[in-house]
């Protein structure tokens, strides 16, 4: 059946249900017929309780819960992991498959913005696929991971952040949101090779007002791009995953286009790429040395369209990466270990980049006309993240020193998987600490005020002084070398927007320093 002949009924029964302006009116497309035309419905149907050509919603938290322990319950079925819980109370849960121990995990995490369901949806058709022959035999190779729906509240709310108004994808380096430290927990415990993390991305909106245009792909993607990402984690994103991903999907006839957002302003034209800061899942995986993955289908804003479709895109993506993963199981666990110990080995050397910028640049894009639904070419400022512009780099520490009194900024360090040692006895360290010599206090576009008492964001320009410091016992060490030393460096540089100084995590410059020579304890 054809997806059009269901619409009128349905977008009747959505319309209230969608938080994203514009949603479609009741009764009509959101654009032109000829434009639907473009996306036809896939030959398989997927069957979750919120993809019933009846229903006019998702599928609810309570429904999500039953379906997991179904399947959980089922002969070899998977483990039932508790991650958490959402502000709201909602259980954050997983199902683990896995055949034994020994094989690389791969976590598959869905709908952190609550008002894109594709995601999850999708991931609950994974979930029941992983039984059938054809899946399963990736279990051989590795284990799976699947967090269907990571922000239950804003699913129940139908809007992208959680009930705390922080956007969830935002907090990977903060961890201020219960949802984002579930994940984190996750992480922790299975260490997985490759993350995937499935969105919904805007079809009409802003490329409507700006360039006259419906967005074409049905995938966009982009795995991690931040400043001190091993090249080597890079290469295998590409050439063992997001190449194959492309052939897969071209395969079922789906197209795909680099993840892009446009600005808010108006007459802004510029196209961005996935944002370069060390804040989203995306980026966060990626200095964890995972291989990560940003999926977004169509979806967002137009209700149930393509509905199918658009969990289908997310389907044949997850399998083409599993099987990616199961093919190179073994090169990826030999890539993690090399990568923990090149980044565990490079402390007290070379430098650190603290903060990068993409590159801006032309391209050509392909579109949608709204009325013919044909093909349009536009050319566009592109802002790209495969390309970084280091802003501010400085040289590498041997680790940092944290006053007695950081406490809250070592549970966080801790809870992302950092190493972290009290010092037993006060001794003198040789550090760097940072001078103010500039400071804008902005409003935090995640949010402001909602975890801050009303306060901005601290953005400041800083110089560094050598200096001798005495130091308390016990005040802490982070040393630098161990796997994550660059999520260290991105959370304790005070000078950007995501660092923990800005967002009062560390109550003062002086609550740490740079640590330059490794301490004698
Ligand atoms: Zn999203």
């Amino acid at each position: 059946m054809k997806p059009m002949r269901l619409l009128p009924g349905l977008l009747a029964c959505v319309a209230a249900l969608v938080a994203a302006p514009p949603a479609p009116a009741q009764g009509e497309l959101p654009y032109a017929r000829a434009v639907a035309e473009r996306f036809s419905a896939p030959a398989v149907r997927y069957d979750t309780p919120g993809l019933q050509p009846w229903r006019g919603s998702y599928t609810s938290n309570a429904e999500l819960r039953a379906a997991l322990r179904e399947l959980a319950a089922r002969p070899q079925g998977p483990r039932l992991l508790a991650a958490g819980r959402s502000a709201a109370g909602e259980p954050i849960e997983a199902l683990q498959y896995s055949r034994g121990p020994g094989r690389p995990a791969v976590l598959l995490v869905g709908q952190q913005h609550g008002d894109e369901p594709a995601g999850s949806e999708a991931l609950l058709a994974v979930a029941q696929l992983l039984f059938t022959p054809a899946w399963a035999v990736l279990l051989d190779r590795i284990d799976v991971i699947v967090l269907p729906r990571a922000n239950p509240d804003g699913a129940t709310l139908g809007q992208r952040r959680g009930l705390h108004g922080l956007d969830i994808n935002r907090d990977h380096l903060l961890l201020r949101t219960p949802e984002a430290r579930a994940q984190a927990l996750l992480v922790r415990a299975y260490r997985p090779l490759l993350v995937v993390d499935a969105h919904e991305h805007p079809v009409i909106g802003r490329t409507l007002q700006k360039f006259n245009a419906v967005q074409r792909h049905d995938l966009m993607l982009q795995y991690a791009m931040v400043a001190n990402l091993p090249p080597e984690l890079t290469r295998a994103s590409e050439d063992w995953f997001r190449q194959p991903l492309l052939q897969a999907l071209a395969h079922e006839g789906l197209t795909a286009e680099w993840y892009h957002t446009l600005p808010t302003t108006p007459g802004d034209l510029r196209l961005s790429m996935g944002g370069v800061q060390p804040d989203t899942a995306r980026n966060v995986q990626g200095l964890k040395n995972a291989v990560s993955m940003l999926l977004e289908s169509r979806g967002a804003g137009i209700g149930r369209l393509h509905l199918q479709r658009r969990v289908h895109s997310h389907v044949v993506a997850v399998r083409s990466l599993l099987t990616s993963a199961a093919e190179h199981a073994d090169a990826l666990q030999a890539l993690q270990r090399q990568v923990d110990a090149q980044v565990a080995g490079s402390a007290c050397q070379g430098e650190i980049v603290v903060l990068a910028a993409q590159t801006p640049t032309r391209r050509d894009i392909l579109m949608l006309d709204p009325a013919t639904g044909a093909d349009k070419r536009i050319s566009v400022h592109w802002n790209s993240s495969l390309e970084l512009q280091p802003l501010v780099t400085r040289p590498r520490p041997c680790g940092y020193w944290l006053a007695t009194e950081a406490d809250a900024a070592v549970q966080r360090l801790q809870a992302l998987g950092v190493q972290v040692q009290r010092l037993g006895a006060a001794t003198e360290l040789q550090v760097e600490t940072w001078r103010e010599t500039a400071r804008i206090e902005a409003a935090w576009p995640n949010a402001p005020g909602t975890f801050e008492d009303g306060q901005g964001v601290r953005l400041l320009r800083v110089t560094t002084d050598r200096v001798r410091l005495p130091v308390p016992a016990g005040s802490w060490w982070v040393p630098l070398d161990q796997p994550l030393a660059h999520l260290v460096a991105a959370a304790l540089e005070p000078d950007t927007s995501f660092s923990w100084f800005a967002h009062r995590l560390l109550p003062a410059l002086d609550s740490a320093a740079r640590v330059m020579m490794v301490p004698q304890q």
